[in-house]
């Protein structure tokens, strides 16, 4: 994830950086508007945090040309201006959120974590892996272009491995996000669902999709 951070107080912007590349963000610091245009233009941003006193301009009209130009990544302000009214025109020109100075680094972080969910849930509404397909909005699951039937659970299951493939995936963690509550989780029975899955998208034995990590969990083979 690389965020941008555009801030004319340098201690402020560097404090930013660290605290968000301790996070692992990609984070660049750039303290104008002219070097915020050309960040922008050498290569893409997933969030941009943005001042609005700058020293060559206003942080609202680089705002204004970004979405005019048909940027639409998510933008947080970040100004001393907090008057009502300096929020509603950042959020009328299309910030997505607006945090007023002085501010702890918690609350920044949690903000743009906050922002990258809602635009990544805006963006990948299909996550596919080998020759899975998987439409989160349309909640059907392809395999080389053949429909597969899943029950809610296996559907949440194959979900959780899409998006952490390649990634060892502790047990617990697995049902934590399948199951509801506490109560229902019984991690014997993931094990009755991962075998429910190999038997719908491992049909090449040659080429299984689920190895089992003994005493840890599972991985969805790379
Ligand atoms: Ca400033």
């Amino acid at each position: 994830m690389k965020i941008l951070i555009v801030e004319d107080e340098r201690r402020l912007g560097q404090f930013i950086k660290k605290g968000l590349t301790e996070q692992s963000y990609t984070a660049t610091w750039v303290p104008s508007c002219k070097e915020a245009r050309d960040a922008l233009c050498e290569t893409g941003y997933d969030a941009i945090i943005l001042d609005l006193g700058l020293p060559d301009g206003d942080g609202l009209d680089l705002l204004r040309e970004w979405r005019r130009s048909g940027f639409n990544e998510p933008v947080l302000i970040l100004s001393a201006r907090d008057a009502v009214e300096d929020r509603i025109k950042g959020l009328d020109v299309g910030a997505d959120d607006y945090l007023a100075k002085p501010f702890s680094l918690e609350e920044l972080l949690a903000r743009v974590r906050s922002l990258l969910r809602r635009q990544s849930g805006a963006k990948e509404t299909v996550l596919s892996h080998r020759a899975i397909r998987m439409d989160l909005l349309a909640r059907t699951v392809t395999a080389g272009g053949q429909a597969i039937e899943l029950t809610s659970r296996e559907f949440a299951l194959l979900e959780v491995f899409l998006q952490n493939a390649g990634r060892i995936l502790p047990r617990t963690l697995i049902c934590e996000k399948i199951w509801e509550s506490h109560y229902d989780i019984d991690t014997n029975l993931l094990d009755v669902y991962m075998s429910k899955l190999r038997g719908k998208f491992e049909l090449d034995p040659a080429k299984p999709l689920f190895k089992t990590i003994r005493g840890v969990g599972y991985q969805m083979m790379p």
